[in-house]
């Protein structure tokens, strides 16, 4: 609990995670080569919230397309036997760029072809370096605690754009938490998006923190000796408006017109950031508790031997996908019925309940979730803790198309989910929030 003058011990670490040496990067299919280059360096960054007696919590976000699952719960479990911080207590988010390297068994079918095995090396040597930076980070935030107030408010932030349909649903919130010491200095501000992290388009092969990155570099240009951390909300079907501009002639043209872009969202993010920190907050005095949860999301009927064979004959993305499969059937390995998805939610007394889904969340769960629990004190995070895949409504799994189910074989997931994917997930978010935040009934 905070004492009566609301101080709450927080601390804030940042790490440089930008590789030194040519890397596969993660987000598109069509890259075919190792990076050529570094437009702006990466970082992964933790934020710690409360004292050793409260039991505190630490929250990563690391700029990169999405980390596995195995990778948070390596990170978690290493913080847990040095700290004894619970897994409930850590989370690790991800912005979702589409220019930072691959990790291993993170969308590992996104070429489309196997990566050689020299490729593969550093992508695992990267792998095994990130998990190491995450938790010395955790371990370096725990450290650097001091008594700050922590307040929050939701702004509003237009460009992102439903991807799928003209005028399609949205959620344009950005909720924003600022964080300040004792002395009233501003340390740390967090916000969250709810789009892709894609306005480059993979129109080049650089390293890149995309919109987010720029918006964190502007943030933190605005305030010495801030610390951003960006995470992301529900934009699966989302993209930077931008994407949907025309494009000049030529590659380099069109790189550069996307870079400015690329940039002028970050700046329109950083601005309303200034805004949100101008206006009156609200204060939170509690340490957040955390709850964690899994729920199995079973996917449809898998194919059978015939049809993955007959998909195998096809080549390209669909028929690279179905020869990896019948390479599992060959070797005696069972194709997987379903996933295992992380939930977790960590609630600030009764003034701020967080919920972080994992991977990429249509928007409809967001605007769903708004409709159930008190929108003025709930803030919905996705792309956290884990990367299975795009995470569809019930409504956008029967339309179908890239995020309904199409994107699967980039994430070698066997196929498409079941009907009834969007209750379990909806279910297990009201398990982990408490009752005293879902929106009273009038009557
Ligand atoms: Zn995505």
């Amino acid at each position: 609990m905070a004492n009566r003058d609301n101080l709450i011990e927080v601390g804030v670490a940042q790490i440089d995670i930008t590789p030194d040496y040519p890397i596969r990067l993660n987000g598109y299919g069509s890259r075919r080569t190792e990076s050529e280059g570094i437009i702006q360096r990466i970082y992964a960054k933790a934020l710690a919230i409360g004292s050793d007696d409260d039991g505190p919590v630490v929250m990563i976000t690391v700029e990169n397309c999405g980390l596995p699952d195995e990778l948070t719960e390596e990170v978690s479990e290493r913080v847990k036997n040095k700290t004894g911080i619970p897994r409930e207590n850590f989370v690790a988010c991800y912005t979702h760029t589409h220019s930072a390297p691959c990790l291993t068994n993170s969308a590992s079918f996104i070429f489309s072809a196997d990566i050689s095995p020299e490729e593969q090396e550093k992508i695992d040597r990267y792998t095994r370096h990130l998990t190491n930076w995450m938790e010395a980070i955790t371990l370096e935030a725990l450290t650097k605690r001091e008594p700050c107030r922590l307040a929050w408010n939701i702004g509003e932030l237009s460009f992102a754009k439903n991807r799928r349909t003209e005028g399609g649903p949205v959620d344009h919130s950005l909720p924003v938490m600022q964080i300040t010491d004792a002395e009233g200095t501003l340390r740390a501000v967090w916000v969250s998006y709810a789009c892709h992290c894609t306005t480059l388009a993979g129109a080049d092969n650089h390293i890149c923190g995309d919109w987010a990155g720029f918006a964190q570099e502007d943030i933190q240009k605005a305030h010495p000796n801030v610390t951003a951390l960006i995470t992301i909300g529900c934009g699966a079907d989302a993209n930077p408006e931008s994407r949907m501009r025309p494009m000049p002639e030529g590659k380099q043209e069109v790189f550069e017109t996307r870079l400015a872009y690329a940039k002028e969202h970050g700046k329109a993010l950083a601005e309303e950031v200034k805004h949100q920190l101008e206006r009156d907050t609200k204060s939170i005095s509690d340490v957040p508790k955390g709850v964690f949860e899994r729920v199995n999301l079973p996917f449809d009927k898998l194919p059978t031997r015939d049809e993955w064979e007959a998909r195998a004959a096809q080549g390209g993305a669909i028929g690279y996908h179905a020869k990896k499969h019948l390479e599992m059937l060959e070797n005696g390995q069972a194709i997987k019925t379903d996933i295992s998805y992380p939930i977790q939610a960590w609630t600030f007394g009764d003034a701020l309940a967080v919920v972080f889904l994992a991977s990429e969340v249509v928007v409809d769960f967001s605007l769903r979730l708004k409709k159930e629990f008190d929108n003025t004190r709930l803030w919905v995070g996705a792309y956290a803790n884990a990367f299975p895949g795009y995470i569809p409504s019930e409504r956008v799994l029967a339309e179908g198309g890239y995020e309904g189910g199409g994107a699967m074989i980039y994430f070698g997931q066997p196929t498409r989910f079941a009907p009834g994917v969007e209750q379990l997930v909806i279910d297990t978010v009201h398990q982990v929030l408490p009752a005293e935040f879902l929106v009273k009934s009038n009557n």
